[in-house]
């Protein structure tokens, strides 16, 4: 299976719950973002220039804590800016898995070793020498590293269990991701930090944005490397032109967003192996959503089953786009006039949607059954309960480090010591 039963099993159940009561809209995932502040400013992200990214201005503990509890999607994806920059990151996971939640940790992986070497410390026994030793070996974590997790802590820490996935944010192979991320060595530090988390038992998966120079053939080789190291599940998704990415190119880097983004069309280019690659590759998603993507169907836009909030308020009407915002999720689903905004299979409501197939405003239409057709069921559940496939062996061959680590950089001016 690509998730694990229980998990499912959660989903399921809340969308047959919903679906019984007749509930209108409802939310799959909430997309929390309990702060904007970000140890990168990568190509393309509206986040930390639309908002503020002061670390005062964050949420308090209670605040994300009642947002889940408001909408209860059963499935809470942090993300920001860099949710490990949170100062209470630990107590808001264990807050929302208290509440029953499933909690993606969504990180671009430079301080997630850090992280799991406090969880080392947290739980550190002579028992675990061995490991150390081979972490060490493997240079994973330092001699200066293993003196620390030996002295051991009581600080909150983030633990694996089955309701937990870290979720790094990876484009591509070493040269173009540290590219779009604008600072050499985030690829390298983003893997030691997924092996790592491998070998202390976690869950992880990874997030792709795929834009118009992305190499297909070099982001598949990146998917065999992963599922050769064990990463547990990824999400791919096209990048699309929101108002402030757009914005910031143009501004910032003096580029034509036209160059960088996405089309429907040119989405659909990119895509049209993503159907093989979901039997190679443990591709979150539904079928359903698949077929939208490889242009064999058209889909409405759901934008309202995954909801943002933000310090500012509950984006409206989506993730991409925030004409306004609101105190209170009961507001956000009231206010927001929903026949204003996104794509359905026969019109363009609102010209800003046009090109947009991102998985956060369509993936949820194909779990909802909207614009559902004969056998969209069977095929999400085969998806979803057919083994997982087996890790890659082609991996083993694959060499992603293709960019500062082989001497290839691309002068970004910055690196990931700075
Ligand atoms: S890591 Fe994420 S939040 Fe930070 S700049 Fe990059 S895309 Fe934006
Ligand atoms: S199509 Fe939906 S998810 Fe995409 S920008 Fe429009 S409202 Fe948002």
């Amino acid at each position: 299976m690509r998730f694990p039963l229980k998990t499912t099993l959660k989903i399921a159940s809340h969308i047959i719950k919903h679906k019984l009561l007749r509930t209108p809209r409802f939310a799959l995932v909430l997309q929390l973002e309990p702060l904007h502040t970000c140890n990168l400013a990568c190509t393309g992200c509206g986040r930390v220039r639309e908002y503020s990214t002061n670390i005062n201005h964050r949420m308090t503990l209670d605040a994300c804590l009642d947002a889940a509890n408001q909408c209860d999607a059963p499935m809470v994806s942090i993300c920001g800016g860099e949710p490990l920059i949170y100062p209470e990151i630990e107590l808001l996971v264990e807050g929302l898995l208290a509440q029953k939640r499933i909690v993606y940790i969504c990180t671009n992986g430079i301080l997630l070793r850090h992280k799991l070497k406090e969880y080392m410390a947290s739980i550190y026994s002579s028992e675990m020498e061995s490991l150390i030793k081979n972490l060490f070996s493997e240079n994973l974590i330092s001699e200066e590293d293993a003196v620390t997790i030996r002295k051991g802590n009581n600080k909150p820490v983030i633990r694996p269990n089955e309701w937990t996935y870290w979720n790094i944010h990876l484009d591509s192979t070493e040269r173009t991701h540290d590219l779009i991320v604008e600072r050499e060595g985030v690829f390298r530090e983003a893997v030691s930090g997924i092996r790592l988390a491998k070998a202390l038992g976690f869950q992880v998966a990874t997030n792709t944005t795929v834009y118009r120079q992305t190499d297909m053939n070099d982001l598949e080789h990146l998917l065999e490397y992963l599922s050769w190291i064990g990463v547990d599940g990824h999400t791919i998704s096209p990048g699309y032109d929101y108002d402030a990415a757009k914005i910031d190119m143009a501004k910032r880097l003096g580029k034509n967003p036209e160059e960088f983004y996405l089309s429907r069309k040119q989405t659909r280019e990119k895509f049209k192996d993503f159907q093989r690659w979901s039997k190679k590759f443990s591709i979150f998603g539904t079928a359903v959503y698949q077929e939208f993507l490889v242009g064999k169907r058209e889909l409405s836009c759901t934008a309202w089953a995954i909801p943002t909030v933000t310090p500012k308020g509950w984006r409206s009407p989506c993730y991409m786009l925030a004409d306004t915002h609101y105190p209170t999720y009961k507001e956000l689903l009231e206010k927001t006039d929903w026949n204003k905004y996104g794509v359905t299979t026969t019109e363009i409501r609102d010209p800003r949607c046009s090109n947009c197939m991102v998985h956060c405003g369509f993936d949820p239409s194909g779990a909802l059954g909207v614009d559902g057709k004969f056998g969209d069921n069977w095929k999400n559940f085969k998806l979803n309960f057919s083994p997982r496939p087996p890790r890659c062996k082609e991996g083993a061959n694959v060499n992603p480090f293709n960019g500062v680590s082989a001497g290839n950089e691309h002068l970004t001016g910055k690196n990931n010591s700075q």
